[in-house]
């Protein structure tokens, strides 16, 4: 199949919309990342999305809808998530809800809620508004590797496998959504993101955090959210990120690792990038807001560059930096040490 990159102009979004109805996938960009849709009342089509990704059958997509409204054809929409959708919709934040008939089963995995997401960019709105139906969009990459912030990445990964990427420029965010979880009494964070734990707990009194968000399953453990257990935004070499907030420590031990490497790497934050004279090293900005829009891309460049040993340097896990370091971790298989 030939796959059209077009930039998001009026006529290939009404474009993208009609594929859409006719059951095809279209990629396109949201503020977190790009994502790979498919109308999500379609069985079928749902199904072709995990073919695409080669994702695994069990973990769930979310539906992106253009208004809160449309939520309620999904799902059982409680008070605490309406007051969530005023706060936070459009936006980063995704709320898992009690499931209705409508939602086919593989769009949820099986599962009796489904992710609702009412996103905050302008053609991911305008797309959905032109299907004139929910859309199931998972992040568009191949299943495994760094979630595209580029059209470029999605053509990478998807090129020949689906008909149109809408072209709609760098994403803001950088990662995927915060999904959240208000099925029960406390909403509880599965995965986070740009919208953080106090910023919910602003609107609803309180917010827990899944405990896995930070260390990998054990075994046997079910995943509260299933894209947890799965390898994820992973670059081929081998990443160690090094934590610490003694600036002098965190050089050296990143130093000390890249000279005893093979073909590696440094990604640290702005004000240290000179501390490495003749070193191959990337910035990852000055703040994990700044983080988050580069690291998928830095991931990627790094398999371009055939990196074989990434060098990282962590951010606290404070606010922001918790989605941060969330995908870091997954990306170095939670190999993580303190600097010394
Ligand atoms: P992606 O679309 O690639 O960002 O992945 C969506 C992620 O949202 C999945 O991997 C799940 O972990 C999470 N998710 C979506 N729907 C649900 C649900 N009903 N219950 C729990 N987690 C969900
Ligand atoms: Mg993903």
């Amino acid at each position: 199949m030939h796959t059209q990159l077009l930039p998001a102009l009026p006529e290939h979004i009404a474009l993208g919309g009609k594929l859409l109805q006719s059951g095809q996938l279209v990629g396109f960009p949201t503020e977190t990342v790009y994502g790979l849709g498919a109308n999500a009342l379609d069985a079928e089509a749902v199904r072709q999305i995990f073919i695409a990704k080669g994702r695994p059958q069990d973990n769930p997509l979310i539906v992106h809808v253009a208004c809160p409204d449309d939520a309620e054809s999904l799902c059982h929409v409680s008070s605490t998530a309406r007051k969530l959708m005023d706060a936070f919709w459009p936006g980063p934040l995704t709320l898992v809800m009690p499931k209705k008939a409508t939602v086919p089963e593989v769009t949820s995995a099986g599962l009796s809620s489904v992710g609702v997401r009412c996103p905050a960019h302008p053609v991911a709105l305008a797309l959905i508004r032109a299907a004139g139906v929910p859309v199931a969009a998972p992040s568009a990459n191949t299943s495994g590797r760094p979630s595209p912030t580029c059209a470029r990445h999605v053509y990478e990964d998807m090129q020949n496998r689906i008909p149109l990427i809408l072209d709609g420029g760098d994403c803001q965010v950088g990662v995927e959504s915060t999904v959240l979880s208000v099925t029960g009494d406390t909403p509880v964070i599965l995965r986070p993101g740009k919208v953080t734990q106090l910023e919910i707990a602003q609107v609803t009194g309180k917010c827990l955090i899944a405990d896995s968000v930070m260390r990998p399953l054990r075994e046997g453990e079910s995943a509260p959210s299933p894209g947890m257990k799965h390898r994820h935004y992973a670059p081929r070499g081998n990443m160690t990120i090094v934590q610490g907030t003694d600036e002098k420590k965190v050089v050296a031990t990143l130093k000390r690792m890249y000279l005893s490497s093979e073909n590696a790497c440094i990604l640290c934050h702005e004000n240290l990038l000179a501390a490495f004279p003749g070193m191959r090293v990337f910035s990852l900005g000055n703040s994990p807001e700044d983080t988050a829009r580069v690291l998928f891309s830095l991931l990627r460049d790094m398999d371009a560059l055939k990196i074989s040993r990434i060098l990282c340097q962590g951010w606290d896990t404070g606010g922001v930096g918790l989605a941060v370091m969330n995908r870091m971790a997954r990306a170095a298989s939670f190999d993580i040490i303190e600097a010394e």
